[in-house]
């Protein structure tokens, strides 16, 4: 099952992940001399600005790197609307500033913008744009067939980069084994507080780990002319936002006219925290979101769609499009992601139950005083490194002793337990 001189690769989905596969796909055939077809699926135009985009639109690190090396494109200056200074960790009490380095800077961009910017490389690369909705797909053993809501396509693979669509993962899921990966639910609502309010803003983004019931983080982002609140949780609603923008952490980042308004609009969304399940397999492969290979906190959800793009089309191109040359090449290509998931896995364990337990604070505290745990914190809310090397780092016996009188202090003296405050600022 190789790919030939003429055949056709299908992608659905034109995010970022599909975009860069599109690219890969034709730079990789340009260099081993293959004449192939590429027909890049999306059903919004995003140059239109029409559709809503659920993402926050934060480019973190090694972002540039990546398109660099991988695709050899440069952001244009013009999509960047702030250039990120860090991260500011609040807890139900505690804000602490999250110090730490990046081997590169995170910008925030207009998502929509973004992907037009990708997708109009891929149309340069000599990518065929169909914008209309993928309806079904067929796997025979010489081909695959992609319905649309126009066209028909045989193709000698389909690359699934849809997304979390609802839709598509079920067409996929009839076509294929493949079965969706498991989610969070998301709400996010903007807010335009006017221009006095943004500019005494610094460009920090804001992580909430509250012990708010059914949440499981929050942030606020100031993007250019307005703030971005998303929360989530398994179960958030828009009944969740309203008590997350009416607690206290959060008030204090809301223009005073603002903070008891209701926010005229919510957008749902989701984001995986699991592999999907057969990602791959004869004739088919899902990258990105679809897939579901990212971290569980900051997932760097582009940069991982961008990534396990081009391993997909590497792959492809390389080794055919077989169930064992995806699992022996693509796969193996997205090691760094999947060997850190069992240890993200932990780090989300532990950090819902400090949330529910109303332990967060005192981590918060901890993270003041000891540096090894504020790199820990840094690493984690940032995504800079891996969960293995966070845990690997961080674990020593001076660590658990200081955690183990915190927790003492919190469940049997709890009445008696004075949160040491020293670097770390309250709340209200
Ligand atoms: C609230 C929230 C905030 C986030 N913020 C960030 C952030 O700041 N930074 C970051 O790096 N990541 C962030 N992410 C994650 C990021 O949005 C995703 O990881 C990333 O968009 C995944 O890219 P993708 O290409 O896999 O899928 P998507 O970007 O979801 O693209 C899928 C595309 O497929 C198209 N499509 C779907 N079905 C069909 C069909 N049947 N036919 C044709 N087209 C179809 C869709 O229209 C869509 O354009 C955030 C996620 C959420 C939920």
């Amino acid at each position: 099952m190789l790919i030939n001189d003429g055949d056709t690769v299908c992608i659905v989905g034109a995010g970022p992940g599909g975009s860069a596969c599109a690219i890969a796909l034709l730079s990789e055939a340009r260099r081993v001399g293959r004449k192939i077809n590429v027909v890049l699926f999306e059903h919004k135009k995003f140059s239109e600005h029409r559709h809503y985009n659920q993402c926050i639109g934060v480019l973190s690190p090694p972002f540039e790197d990546i398109l660099k090396n991988e695709l050899d494109l440069t952001l244009p200056e013009n999509l960047v609307l702030n250039n990120m200074e860090g991260y500011r960790l609040h807890s139900d009490l505690l804000s602490l500033d999250l110090i730490g380095e990046e081997s590169g800077r995170s910008v925030s961009v207009r998502r929509s913008k973004f992907d037009a910017f990708m997708l109009e490389e891929a149309q340069k690369a000599g990518a065929q744009v169909v914008h209309n909705r993928v309806t079904s797909i067929e796997i025979n053993h010489d081909g695959v067939l992609v319905y649309s809501e126009g066209d028909n396509f045989k193709c000698a693979v389909v690359v699934g980069a849809f997304g979390l669509d609802d839709g598509t993962c079920s067409i996929f899921e009839q076509g294929t084994p493949y079965r969706q990966p498991d989610f969070l639910n998301t709400v996010i609502t903007r807010l335009y507080p006017g221009k006095e309010f943004i500019s005494s803003m610094d460009s920090t983004i804001h992580a909430f780990l509250l012990s708010h019931p059914g949440l499981e983080f929050g942030a606020v982002t100031p993007k250019g002319e307005h703030i971005s609140i998303n929360i989530a949780g398994r179960k958030v609603s828009s009944h969740i936002m309203m008590e997350f923008l009416r607690s206290a952490p959060v008030q204090r980042f809301l223009p005073p006219h603002q903070r008891r308004e209701k926010p005229l609009n919510y957008f749902k969304g989701k984001f995986p925290i699991a592999p999907a399940r057969n990602l791959f397999g004869d004739r088919y492969v899902t990258i990105g979101d679809a897939a579901g290979l990212m971290r569980p906190f900051k997932g760097k959800g582009i940069n991982s769609a961008i990534l396990t793009g081009v391993y997909s089309a590497r792959s492809i191109m390389g080794h055919g499009v077989s169930k064992q040359a995806f699992a022996e090449n693509f796969y193996r290509e997205c090691s760094e992601l999947t060997e850190d998931l069992p240890y993200g896995r932990v780090v989300r364990l532990l950090t819902n139950l400090a949330t529910s337990l109303k332990f967060m604070d005192h981590m918060i505290a901890v993270a003041a005083e000891r540096p090894d745990f504020m790199k820990a914190m840094f690493g984690s809310v940032s995504g800079h490194d891996p969960y293995k090397k966070i845990i690997m780092e961080t674990a020593s016996l001076s660590l658990a002793f200081t955690f183990a009188q915190k927790i003492l202090g919190h469940f049997v003296f709890r009445q008696e337990a004075r949160l040491p405050a020293k670097s770390a600022s309250p709340t209200a």
